[in-house]
């Protein structure tokens, strides 16, 4: 990867009658290998930013680049994991976890192992040949994480993707996922309004403010706390 840029982005969505103005002026870089949070309240505007990033969604006005590549034109991997899990309900766990390397020509025995690694860490080893209706909500989540990282991208979006683990499962994956992630490199963005998560998980912290989502504050996490 490279570094991500937001040039003065804003975003309205446009109804019959109104223009909800959702973000206003965002301007933001993130580094390689960096692991930011954006914190906010309900409604300012956290997942069509990164909607945006991802490219689901265009913005009214500014644009955003991955190394000086207007994003239309990277090949940067971008691994996207929604608030929904979304996970094809007639296919079993593992097949679901596999099919986005199928999808990206990625497959392979090591890249499967790969993903049934994260799989056994995430504690779900003996559920890889259930389908998605028999897991709680939970573990769901999980395996849509497992999902994204098995497509190996380099940059990771993540849409609040602890909100339905109990608190000591949350605990416990923040910190492996915040590990591992660091050790290889990875640049993520991780959209919360769970501020212990924010500072357990990431180098910086962005606070928008209520909608229209405009920054308001960036934070520095001191290594020390992030990595305890
Ligand atoms: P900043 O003010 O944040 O440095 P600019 O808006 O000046 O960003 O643009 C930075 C670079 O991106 C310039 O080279 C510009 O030509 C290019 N650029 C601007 N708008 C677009 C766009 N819509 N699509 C692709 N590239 C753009
Ligand atoms: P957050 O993720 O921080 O809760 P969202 O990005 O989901 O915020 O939404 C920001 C604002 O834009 C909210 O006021 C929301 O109601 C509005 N919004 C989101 N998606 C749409 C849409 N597709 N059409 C119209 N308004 C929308």
């Amino acid at each position: 990867m490279s570094t991500l840029q937001l040039h003065d982005v804003s975003m309205a969505y446009l109804s019959k009658h109104e223009a909800t103005l959702a973000l206003e002026s965002i301007s933001l870089t993130v580094q390689d290998g960096e692991f930011l949070s954006i914190l906010g309240p309900s409604g300012c505007g956290k997942t069509t930013l990164l909607s945006i990033i991802a490219g689901l969604l265009s913005p009214t006005s500014g644009h955003v680049t991955i190394g000086n590549q207007d994003l239309k034109q990277t090949k940067a991997n971008i691994g996207y994991m929604l608030q929904q899990d979304y996970l094809f309900p007639w296919r079993t766990i593992q097949d679901n976890i596999t099919l986005g390397q199928k999808i990206r020509g990625t497959y392979s025995q090591t890249a499967k192992n790969e993903a049934l690694k994260w799989l056994d860490q995430l504690g779900l080893a003996d559920k890889k040949n259930l389908y998605p209706n028999q897991l709680s909500g939970g573990m769901r989540q999980r395996v849509a994480l497992v999902r994204m990282l098995a497509t190996n991208p380099t940059l990771m979006l993540l849409d609040e993707p602890f909100s339905a683990l109990d608190y000591q499962t949350k605990l416990k994956l923040e910190d492996l996922v915040f590990q591992t992630l660091k050790s290889e490199e990875k640049t993520a963005i991780l959209v919360t309004h769970d501020i212990g998560e924010a500072i357990a998980m990431s180098d910086r912290v962005v606070l928008l403010s209520p909608r229209p989502g405009r920054i308001h504050r960036i934070f520095e996490i001191p290594t020390e706390i992030a990595s305890t």
